[in-house]
């Protein structure tokens, strides 16, 4: 008997539209950050530096919300950083990891050159018991920074090192050492024979994002299923779709690849039992992340307290500035 084929969108362009946008964003703000630098470096006339950019600042985001709770103040230097982390864990626990399908540029960066990696036919799935590698790297950064008293907490926050975290990450990329070229190298050489190799099994974020997705109500469950296994070919990360009535594990996405492949539309995305359309799924997740940036900006928790004269002086001496 042939099933009536009732998904007609079976590749989901509205995704990599998605992670288009928030990839020239995030492309964006560090080209104004790197023209923010060079007023102050080269001379050149000055643009002001984007906030949005403490979204790469996640590990001292984690002491800024320590010191949120201990000390009961928002970080004023990058307290961007500290609101950008709420947004993404308050997205997790509400829609799961729709953050890393839909949103991170890491993940776009990893998912083009998995692609790139498949067209020359040597993508491989790697075991699954690599994963471990994230989570460890998660519990190593939760050992650092959750023991931290509340004034340690606030005397990395009003540090030196801190006040210019985001410049020496760009002056990081810019002046690369060797250790830092050969690890890249190898990354992309990896990702480019074993799929997302960054995303399924190193990055501590997806780790952490993953962990607290266990909490919602979202998932993509099946109301029937051919046996044809599409769902499994298409998804990012390697999950047995087929095989599963729900997906409820902390390494799906929520790309939602797999609804769109399949043609007979059993697979949904629902929340506590409710569907929800698929095309909605993203619009939530980007509500979430816009609607807390505006409330900060709103309330005057996005800019940094730092003025020019700050910068000024701080960019200038930043070579002897360490940890
Ligand atoms: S796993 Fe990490 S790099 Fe990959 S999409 Fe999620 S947060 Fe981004
Ligand atoms: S199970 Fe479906 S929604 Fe989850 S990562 Fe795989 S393809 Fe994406």
């Amino acid at each position: 008997m042939k099933l009536p084929e009732v998904n007609k969108i079976t590749k989901n362009h509205y995704r990599r539209l998605f992670q288009v946008f928030f990839f020239i964003l995030t492309a964006y703000a560090w080209v104004r950050l790197y023209l923010f630098v060079s007023h102050f470096d080269r001379g050149w006339p000055y643009v002001e530096r984007p906030a949005s950019i403490e979204a790469f600042l996640p590990i001292g985001a984690l002491v800024s919300l320590k010191n949120l709770i201990l000390n009961r103040f928002i970080d004023p230097i990058h307290p961007a950083a500290l609101i950008i982390f709420l947004a993404v864990l308050t997205s997790a626990i509400v829609f799961r990891r729709g953050f890393c399908g839909w949103v991170c540029p890491i993940g776009f960066i990893s998912e083009m050159v998995t692609s790139a990696g498949e067209r020359i036919g040597r993508t491989f799935k790697g075991s699954k018991y690599f994963r471990v590698t994230k989570y460890l790297l998660l519990a190593f950064f939760l050992a650092l920074i959750l023991p931290m008293s509340a004034q340690e907490a606030a005397m990395f926050l009003f540090s030196p090192y801190w006040a210019i975290a985001d410049v020496k990450l760009l002056d990081f990329w810019l002046k690369p050492g060797n250790l830092t070229v050969i690890v890249t190298v190898l990354l992309v050489l990896g990702t480019l024979a074993v799929k997302n190799l960054w995303c399924r099994f190193i990055c501590p974020y997806g780790a952490l994002i993953g962990m607290l997705s266990l909490l919602s109500p979202a998932r993509i469950e099946k109301t029937g299923c051919t046996g044809c296994a599409k769902c499994d070919d298409v998804c990012p990360a390697c999950i047995e779709v087929s095989r599963m009535e729900k997906v409820t594990t902390p390494e799906c996405i929520m790309c939602l690849e797999c609804v769109s492949e399949c043609r007979y539309g059993y697979l949904k995305v629902s929340f506590g039992g409710f569907e929800i359309k698929r095309l909605y799924y993203p619009v939530a997740i980007a509500a979430i992340l816009f609607g807390y940036f505006a409330i900060a900006k709103i309330t005057g928790n996005w800019d940094t307290a730092l003025r020019y004269e700050d910068y000024a002086k701080l960019l200038r001496v930043r070579e002897l500035i360490s940890h």
